[in-house]
């Protein structure tokens, strides 16, 4: 089989932290031979870069300024994520916790969702030429990068059950210290003024507190075969 042989179009995955949101799209990205873009990714290289030019992410012009000269890259790949700043490996570093306090600001400046956005909608958009699929993931994906989406799904999970998965992927033991940054990063990031983190109208909302990802996937799968996106049989999962 060849890589988006099996799915067609724009599969729309958002949520919050601790959904389960980046396992499930990556793997259904595999699952089905089309590529995988984790847009959070993008924006946690952009908070990286405002974090080593030393400038004040509360500071949102300076912030932009530094975004718009960023080079930031990202691979689509679901079997090999890669994210480049400056042509620097920091698929690691990104997931630290000083870029995880960071994200938020740096994200909320409009300048910044514009530039992301627009690349966003260029590798989607080479994705899908001559019929390929791509599985989004992110916080706007169904409200803004790609409104018109054939399939959009928004997970949702208790606060507590993303805190204790959240905690348990990162092994970090303090579940309440978890739990508080969780929701502060996700009022911050459904409250701000510009593409605030929400569930599209015709966006199919799952609630994953009592599923395990092969569940999620599972419905996932369904959802894509219901909606015609899946073009070809596939056998097992890869
Ligand atoms: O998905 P992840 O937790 O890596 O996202 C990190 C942050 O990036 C989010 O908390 C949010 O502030 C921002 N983000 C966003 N829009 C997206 C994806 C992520 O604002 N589409």
């Amino acid at each position: 089989m060849q890589r988006g042989d099996g799915l067609r179009g724009v599969v729309a995955v958002d949520g919050p932290a601790g959904t389960g949101k980046s396992t499930v799209a990556r793997r259904l990205a595999a699952w089905l031979g089309a590529r995988y873009l984790d847009t959070g990714a993008m924006y946690r290289a952009a908070a990286l870069g405002v974090l080593r030019a030393g400038v004040d992410t509360s500071d949102a012009t300076a912030v932009s300024e530094v975004v718009a000269r960023s080079r930031i890259e990202v691979g689509t790949d679901p079997d090999s994520s890669s994210v480049l700043l400056e042509g620097e490996d920091v698929s690691r570093e990104i997931r630290g916790s000083a870029v995880t306090t960071a994200v938020s600001p740096v994200s909320a400046v409009s300048q910044v969702r514009g530039l992301l956005v627009a690349q966003q909608r260029r590798i989607i958009s080479d994705a899908t030429a001559g019929g390929g699929g791509i599985v989004v993931e992110g916080r706007d994906v169904g409200t803004v990068v790609v409104p018109d989406a054939p399939l959009k799904v928004f997970l949702t999970a208790t606060a507590a059950q993303r805190a204790a998965r959240r905690a348990a992927q990162d092994g970090v033991e303090d579940l309440a210290e978890v739990r508080r940054a969780v929701e502060r990063r996700d009022r911050f990031d459904s409250t701000r003024a510009t593409s605030p983190m929400c569930a599209a109208e015709d966006a199919v909302e799952l609630d994953t507190t009592a599923l395990d990802i092969e569940a999620v996937l599972g419905r996932l799968h369904e959802l894509a075969v219901a909606r015609g996106l899946v073009v070809l049989a596939v056998r097992g999962r890869t």
